[in-house]
């Protein structure tokens, strides 16, 4: 009987529950990382703000502008802001760099709801805002929560104003406000994706009339209008040089009895990024160049220049060999294709509240550990990038030889959806590519879920990837 055990023991894929690997010490490093995390979302709700709050952290840590040096050597540590959306942080390596980088690519921006270019009306003496929804969202989620205002807006003399509204204990917030059950008997027969349609995620956004004697019509968006205009000095049309966006307002916080979990926001994928960095802050003299890479857009397609389709990455990369080794024709490619990307985003975590959606020898688990994807896409594996056998092997074996605790998963059963992350970009480059995160419940809606274990794990994970030579 003992002898099957133990055969069974050496044969079976082991899938184990992560805290009950961890000892005392362990579970407290685990608790501290994640309740700094939990500040980090709660700071860097958008992907302006995130590079704000990341930057701080590369100076604190001695990273330089690549711009402002000229030559670099092994140890230094560098990085570059496109644009104020996205971000790459680097480590020189004392390797050569024609040998390539280690790459640790994440995403920086989250679903939730943009302003329209003329957004403000006034409908029976309320106020409201017309929004036009980013990223895979299921529209139901986002009406009668607290949603607060982040952006930017350019003025007609080229004044940037910052704001952010909702946030702060004393700051009002908005909503979008959803039909009573008592009238909602039309709605509610309708299709789950219909019964909030695009045109309905108008964010309520006050109701007192502008005072006057005169005889004017809209008093309330005037009113509205006017109050801005007093605190940040613009006017309607400003709203057409503005990227505002509206979130969940909602803290992050420690979910369950046990406090094991995570609750907030913009998981997807600031967990990855936030994990990714902390990783790359914490490396020492790497042989081969180490990079954290943080892009804007993946959720729209990673198209626009702040995506990872953009050439700003190459920009990069070129001023990284050209300040190191000196460039030439034809080094980028090859340097590119000896590389080794980890892309770190977020998967489906298994939800047992919809057990059928998932196939369970191939779902990501919470408290599982890291999840590594050989590929994404939808039915066929259409629109994947598939890893190859040989680097799934590399990855596998560096993450059991320095003790990650990682899974391997699809995303629920086939044909039922599917997904993708900026992967396919680099591997189109030529580097070895995999996606490797955090799985999350509830991905996408206004409180995601994720486990504390696997937020550290993914952090050892990326800081291993890194080191290695
Ligand atoms: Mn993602
Ligand atoms: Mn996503």
């Amino acid at each position: 009987m003992e002898k099957a055990k133990e055969l069974k023991e050496s044969l079976f894929r082991p899938n184990n529950n992560g805290w009950e690997t961890l000892k005392e010490e362990e579970r407290k490093k685990v608790f501290d990382f994640s309740n700094k995390y939990i500040n980090f979302i709660n700071t860097a709700k958008t992907e302006r703000e995130c590079v704000k709050v990341l930057t701080e952290i590369l100076e604190k840590h001695n990273f330089k502008n690549i711009e402002s040096q000229t030559n670099l050597k092994a140890g230094d540590k560098v990085y570059y802001i496109n644009r104020n959306k996205n971000i790459y942080a680097a480590v020189i390596g004392s390797d050569d760099l024609k040998n390539g980088f280690n790459i640790v690519g994440a995403h920086i921006d989250s679903p939730r709801l943009d302003l329209k270019p003329n957004p403000l009306y006034e409908c029976e003496e309320l106020a409201l805002l017309k929004t036009h929804y980013y990223g895979g969202i299921k529209k139901y989620q986002w009406v009668n929560i607290p949603l607060s205002m982040h952006g930017v807006i350019m003025t007609k003399d080229n004044k940037k104003i910052e704001i952010n509204i909702g946030e702060n204990k004393n700051d009002p917030i908005f909503t979008i406000a959803d039909l009573l059950p008592h009238l909602s008997s039309q709605q509610e027969k309708k299709k789950l994706q219909d019964a909030i349609a695009g045109e309905d995620l108008n964010i309520l956004v006050g109701s007192i009339p502008y005072e006057t004697e005169e005889e004017i019509t809209e008093k309330v968006k005037l009113n509205i209008l006017n109050l801005l205009n007093k605190k940040y000095g613009i006017v309607e049309r400003d709203f057409v040089s503005s990227e505002i966006e509206f979130v969940p307002s909602m803290k992050a916080k420690s979910l369950g009895f046990d406090e094991s979990l995570v609750a907030g926001y913009g998981q997807d994928d600031r967990v990855c990024a936030y994990t990714s960095l902390k990783a790359l802050l914490n490396i020492d003299n790497p042989k081969r160049t180490s990079i954290c890479l943080l892009a804007d857009k993946e959720e729209i397609g990673s198209m626009g220049n702040t995506g990872m389709s953009s050439r700003v990455f190459e920009y990069f990369l070129n001023e990284l060999l050209e300040k190191t080794i000196g460039n030439k024709p034809g080094l980028l490619d090859s340097c590119l294709k000896s590389s080794r990307v980890l892309s770190a985003d977020v998967t489906a975590g298994y939800n047992p509240n919809f057990p059928n959606i998932y196939e369970k020898n191939n779902e990501s688990y919470i408290g599982h550990g890291i999840s590594v994807i050989k590929y994404t896409g939808s039915a066929s594996k259409g629109g994947a990038s598939d890893a190859n056998a040989e680097f799934v092997g590399y990855i596998r074996n560096l993450f059991e030889k320095n003790n990650i605790a990682y899974q391997n998963s699809e995303m629920g059963k086939i044909g039922i959806g599917g997904g993708g992350t900026i992967a396919y970009i680099l591997a189109d480059r030529g580097a070895d590519v995999i996606d490797c995160g955090v799985p999350v419940i509830s991905m996408h809606s206004p409180y995601e879920i994720t486990s504390k274990f696997d937020i550290y794990n993914a952090y050892k994970a990326y800081k291993t990837f890194y080191q290695d030579e």
